[in-house]
């Protein structure tokens, strides 16, 4: 297939966007060829034509860390005093929703985020699990959701002891079991990834730790939330004497293909500690506003040297939005406008993002438009009025793109949105049965807070 009058945003090592007039070649799942268009006309008379209509033509968004389970929390009410803290949250909010889901609730909810993902250019998401009361296969329903997207994800259930040790269990079983089926290499997998999914080291204890230690294959990385409140470095410290990121270092945890999740509370030695383990660490200002929990030293990490990605912990799979307030949030919170700068958000979202899922992706580049890399690619309907320039993007991205400007979502060559129109899902027809399931998940999560 080639691509053809659309404005090239290479990423990748050197950032350019190309004259008009080249494109590109998609052949099985790669981009193929970069030239100018004529070139591949000539060459490649028999391939299939996609007309950008002189669209910015751009890698996909990547999503390091999100819930597709909490898609239900969209207008739900939370019974009794709002809560006042984030463990509140957790126990009123999140720890009552998972256990309502039930395998529908499980499929649909993914269904909605792919949707989601698809219409605003996020083509590549790792997502963290959990539906205490529907573990086993969980994670099946998920992929079963993803193959019919056609996007890319990793996927993983957050082990807990909150529920008790048998579903502890059941969670450990199901993150082996589902690393097993990625690891034999099905075909249909192909956009699939698997990490070894912990909830977080306030919900963890050490027998659970080294069970999951002794029994994740290796290569495999965990994906574990770490800090992202303060009532987790207190348990931490109450329970083994150490800060969070110690603690999960002691017991291996800290893995080169694993994802610490927030960090909001970590002091320098942790800091250090990460950087030194080569752990990954998602930002997702959205969340930690929202929860007011804090903000994460994020350029300090970067400065000492560990690998920051940016997730949306289940917000909208709007990367740019979460850009935006990644940029906004730490100048605020600093009261200094030269921090958290374009380039700096860049290099998290782009560069380092893009890293995370060539390594889980045995070394597939993606997040670039190079010869050789994966074709996951999105039309973006902009318009500039003032100068662009491959040095000023990341300025136009954040005070002038938008999600609703992307009209096309290509994953591995395939279309999965062409003109706004959506090609694996229906978005009306996946509406309407999750309006009817998360109102029955509602229900259930009454009773259950009820309960509470
Ligand atoms: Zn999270």
């Amino acid at each position: 297939m080639l691509i053809l009058n659309g404005k090239l945003v290479t990423w990748g090592s050197e950032n350019r966007i190309m004259p008009d007039g080249w494109g590109l070649r998609i052949h099985h799942g790669v981009i193929e060829k970069i030239a100018p268009q004529d070139e591949l006309l000539q060459a490649y008379p028999e391939d299939e034509q996609l007309d950008a209509r002189g669209q910015f033509v751009m890698p996909g968004n990547i999503c390091a860390h999100t819930h597709f389970y909490g898609a239900f929390s969209r207008g739900l009410g939370i019974p009794g005093t709002p809560p006042s803290c984030f463990t509140q949250i957790l126990d009123k909010l999140w720890w009552n929703l998972d256990k309502a889901l039930d395998e529908e609730g499980v499929r649909y909810s993914a269904l909605v985020c792919l949707v989601d993902a698809i219409k605003h250019g996020t083509t590549t998401l790792i997502d963290h699990h959990a539906s205490p009361n529907a573990i086993d296969g969980s994670l099946d329903v998920i992929a079963d959701a993803v193959i019919e997207s056609g996007l890319r994800a990793s996927l993983c259930y957050e082990v807990t002891d909150r529920d008790g040790m048998d579903k502890a269990e059941q969670g450990i079983q199901e993150n082996l079991r589902f690393i097993k089926r990625i690891r034999n290499g099905n075909e249909g997998d192909a956009n699939l990834r698997a990490h070894f999914g912990l909830h977080a080291s306030l919900t963890l204890s050490d027998d659970t730790l080294e069970r999951s230690r002794s029994l994740c294959p290796e290569g495999i990385g965990f994906h574990i939330h770490a800090a992202e409140g303060i009532a987790d470095q207190e348990d931490s410290l109450e329970k083994s004497g150490k800060r969070v990121v110690h603690r999960l270092a002691q017991f291996g945890i800290l893995r080169p293909e694993s994802i610490l999740a927030h960090g909001v509370h970590l002091d320098e030695g942790e800091i250090e500690r990460l950087a030194e383990a080569g752990s990954w660490l998602t930002h997702q200002p959205r969340s930690n506003m929202n929860n007011a929990v804090g903000v994460a030293s994020i350029e300090e990490m970067l400065d000492a040297g560990v690998r920051v990605g940016m997730g949306n912990d289940g917000f909208s799979n709007t990367m740019w939005q979460e850009w935006k307030e990644a940029y906004l949030l730490h100048k605020l919170a600093h009261r200094d406008p030269q921090r958290m700068g374009g380039y700096t958000v860049m290099k998290i979202a782009i560069e380092n993002n893009s890293a995370l899922i060539s390594s889980l992706f045995d070394g597939l580049r993606v997040g670039e438009i190079s010869e050789g890399a994966a074709a996951d690619l999105i039309f973006v309907d902009y318009l500039p009025f003032t100068p662009m320039n491959a040095g000023n993007l990341p300025w136009h991205i954040l005070f002038g793109f938008q999600e609703s400007m992307v009209t096309a979502t290509i994953v591995a060559g395939r279309l999965l949105m062409f003109e706004r129109q959506l090609l694996t899902l229906d978005e009306s027809q996946i509406a309407a049965q999750a309006m009817e399931i998360s109102n029955q998940t509602w229900q259930r999560f009454e009773t259950i807070a009820g309960q509470a």
